[in-house]
């Protein structure tokens, strides 16, 4: 998937566990946005690419692109770094919610993910799609559609605190 639909899709998922959690949520939208992108640091055309060409071109060299960087390993290995480095939960959690979304949206595309990394299975959806093809399109607006509900319903859960 491309970056735009992972970007809307770490804000989609972000604002759903902010329905549930008492985190503050535009920390959560803003580490959900990052995580979002982190795991496509194996690809060099990618935002976070070429944002950090150098990991980028030695993530790639050593995994491949969709392998280490889109498995549950990853995520459980960043999980144990990020608890020891930063002291704030609600990013972590807001880190780790847009990477999940990530994986799961990039399960939607033919290639699949590594999921099981190292083991050299592909993980996909039983529907996919192209990257950057019509499909993708309608699941971005979709997406968009379903984060300014959960948008809304936060809002309305504030305004009937005050
Ligand atoms: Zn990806």
């Amino acid at each position: 998937m491309q970056g735009n639909t992972h970007i809307v899709g770490g804000i989609t998922a972000s604002l759903a566990f902010a329905q549930i959690s008492n985190d503050n949520p535009f920390v959560l939208v803003g580490a959900g946005v990052l995580g979002a992108l982190l795991p496509d640091i194996c690809h060099g055309g990618s935002k976070i690419g070429r944002t950090f060409p150098l990991i980028s071109k030695m993530v790639n060299k050593l995994f491949g692109h969709r392998s280490f960087t889109h498995s549950l390993l990853f995520v459980v290995l960043v999980a144990l770094l990020l608890q020891t480095i930063i002291p704030y939960p609600s990013i972590v959690a807001g880190l780790l919610i847009g990477m999940s979304s990530h994986i799961i949206l990039d399960m939607g595309t033919k290639q699949g993910v590594k999921l099981f990394f190292p083991f050299n299975m592909s993980v996909r959806f039983p529907l996919t799609t192209r990257t950057g093809g019509k499909v993708e399109k309608i699941v971005f607006t979709l997406l968009s559609v379903l984060s300014l509900y959960l948008s809304y319903e936060l809002i309305s859960r504030f305004i009937s605190e005050i």
